[in-house]
């Protein structure tokens, strides 16, 4: 949920190949709304769907109520006039049975159409509303975690919103049958229900005892799931520390615990579900014992008894399921809550209502006054200035952890600044639009993360109308060209799960291809080059030294061959530009850069 209706269209046209509608209506922003009423919007939005399972489940339900007064009707008359025919009562049994049948099967239909749809639309609300947030919203929470939460919390929501009023029907016709059985007789009818007070009791306790243990079995699962997860994702890890053991035994205990909480669910169902199963029966005695004293006494019909017991049966569901109403209401409240704590959250990179689209760049890029810390605290910049003209290359050099990747991201604008600013041709980046803005600056980053799927997708991806012709050049501009040739299926080889069936430096050049093919004006490459060996890195620089000419670059490496492409190098410590000059300058003069070089020189030579 964008905040900006046009962005949205913009994602849509842009992204996504088949013309994906998305849900028609949005949860309500207003937080000061109750939580079902934020829902409502998404509920009323399959109104006509929802309307017609909820008529036909009641009138599924009313011709149901209607059965047993017929049975006594049937049996009274047949006892009161001998040799009276059935035949007209049963045709009418069996035809009342017959709409019941049907209307209940299509209400049915309805009512889970309804329900997935909800689903579907939260979902849909939830994962657009994720992809929309920025960074630092995934800085603070853990992503697998969230997902795995809000399908529970979805599937919670959706339970109640479309079940409760099923419910209310249902509790609507316990009243008919009620008033039918006060209809027949009204001193049985009081005997006859007198037992259900003691249901709804019994089934209330039994859900407030058994609810925790679901809820511990749910968080139980989850680690299970983590474990696995990790020990999935983590493979190469595990083996090379030789843990599988110590993984299998982590995994054997959660297992376990796992399985704690499910007997003990059994445990306190087999307590309690026999008090449910029998009470009605209970019920059933009564009508039967006092009934029965009617009849003989000749104040009630044989027909009644029959009749009664069938509606205490239909009154069974509605007492039962009042408990589970209150507490399916208290669990998707908390649910919802969860929900919104997504949906509220704003995206922090937002674009200017009146933001303009970047335009023939020259690719001038000023970094003016720049501070910047992390959402956690982490002062990173403090006073950072630099300029840098358009198609020039500067090389950004600095200890581990100065910032160097910071600046990579404030230029894309990943996060803003919190103080000073950036500016591409003197234009603040925040008063552009984000897509042209992410269209003219490109980075390759040091672990790049490719798709499963062609390595010329992968590298189409930024532009995946882009013909062969163009993917193969952008490969050989990157180096990329000869070993992917002399794989199995060429440009078609599918790439392992986040592209491990590549090596790293295999990896680097691709994610340099794709960055290559969408012709950003302004390019970073954020040690991209750290997987490649120096032979091949230098290759890779020959390559792209006339690409590099009309473009602006921002090249963060380590290694001296890489530094020396660059026209000028800007040195960073503690936050700010400390040095700047030509490589052989910084040489000559900054004790810093010398410093920061020599560590790196050894590292490279034990290559
Ligand atoms: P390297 O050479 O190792 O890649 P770098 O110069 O690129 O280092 P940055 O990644 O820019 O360093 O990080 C600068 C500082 O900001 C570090 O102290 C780091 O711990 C911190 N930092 C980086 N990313 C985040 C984040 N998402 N949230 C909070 N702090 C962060
Ligand atoms: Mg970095």
């Amino acid at each position: 949920m964008p905040q900006n209706p046009a962005q949205r269209s913009k994602l849509i046209d842009r992204g996504l190949k088949t013309k994906y509608a998305g849900p028609t209506a949005q949860v309500s922003p207003d937080t000061s709304l109750e939580w079902w009423r934020r829902i409502l919007p998404v509920l009323t939005s399959h109104r006509l769907t929802f309307f017609i399972a909820i008529s036909l489940s009641f009138v599924s339900l009313f011709f149901q109520t209607l059965i047993p007064n017929y049975l006594n009707y049937a049996l009274t008359g047949l006892i009161s006039h001998h040799g009276r025919s059935l035949n007209h009562d049963v045709a009418w049994i069996i035809g009342i049975g017959i709409v019941t049948g049907i209307t209940g099967v299509i209400s049915r239909n309805y009512v889970f159409t309804t329900a997935y749809n909800v689903e579907a639309d939260l979902r849909s609300l939830i994962y657009e509303h994720m992809t929309w947030l920025s960074f630092s919203f995934y800085d603070r929470v853990q992503s697998g975690q969230l997902i795995s939460r809000a399908n529970s919390d979805i599937r919670s929501v959706q339970m109640y919103t479309t079940f409760a009023p099923l419910i209310i029907v249902q509790l609507f016709i316990g009243v008919l049958a009620f008033f039918f059985m006060l209809r027949i007789n009204v001193e049985l009818a009081f005997i006859a229900i007198s037992v259900m007070p003691f249901l709804y009791l019994i089934g209330l306790r039994m859900r407030q005892v058994m609810f925790p243990i679901s809820w511990i079995t749910q968080a139980r699962l989850a680690d299970v799931a983590t474990i696995v997860d990790e020990n999935i994702n983590g493979v190469r890890v595990v083996k090379s520390f030789a843990q599988e053991n110590a993984e299998v035994n982590r995994l054997a205990d959660a297992s376990e615990r796992v399985t704690w909480a499910y007997v003990k669910d059994a445990q306190l169902r087999g307590v309690w579900a026999p008090w449910i199963q029998n009470l009605p029966q209970i019920g059933l005695v009564l009508v039967l014992l006092f009934g029965g004293w009617m009849v003989y006494r000749g104040t009630l019909g044989v027909g009644a008894i029959l009749a009664f017991n069938a509606y205490l049966l239909m009154l069974q569901a509605p007492f039962m399921m009042l408990g589970q109403l209150v507490m399916m209401g208290q669990r998707a409240k908390a649910s919802a809550g969860r929900i919104f704590e997504i949906l509220d959250e704003h995206s922090e990179i937002v674009e200017q209502p009146e933001a303009s689209a970047l335009d023939h760049v020259s690719g001038k890029v000023t970094f003016d006054h720049v501070q910047f810390e992390y959402a956690n605290g982490t002062k990173v910049l403090e006073d950072f200035t630099a300029e840098i003209q358009p198609g020039e290359t500067v090389a950004l050099v600095g200890r581990t952890g100065s910032g160097k990747s910071t600046v990579a991201r404030l230029l894309t604008r990943f996060y803003d600044v919190t103080g000073g600013a950036v500016k591409i041709d003197d234009q603040d980046i925040r008063n552009v639009t984000l897509h042209s803005l992410r269209d003219h600056v490109g980075v390759v980053m040091d672990e790049p993360f490719l798709f499963s799927v062609s390595i010329r997708d992968n590298i189409a991806y930024g532009r995946p109308e882009a013909s062969l012709e163009e993917v193969v050049a952008a490969a050989e501009a990157a180096n990329a060209h000869e070993f992917i040739v002399r794989l199995p299926d060429g440009y078609d080889t599918v790439v392992g799960e986040r592209g491990y069936t590549l090596s790293g430096g295999q990896r680097q050049r691709i994610a340099i291809a794709r960055t290559l093919l969408t012709n950003p004006p302004i390019l970073i490459l954020d040690d991209a080059t750290s997987a490649i060996d120096v032979h091949v890195e230098t290759s890779i620089y020959q390559a792209l030294t006339s690409l590099l000419e009309h473009r602006t670059t921002l090249v963060i490496a380590h290694r001296i061959s890489t530094i020396s492409l660059a026209t000028r190098v800007l040195v960073l410590e503690n936050g700010r530009v400390a040095a700047s000059g030509t490589h052989e300058e910084l040489m000559a003069t900054s004790d810093l850069y010398n410093e920061i070089l020599s560590h790196d020189m050894t590292t490279e030579v034990s290559e």
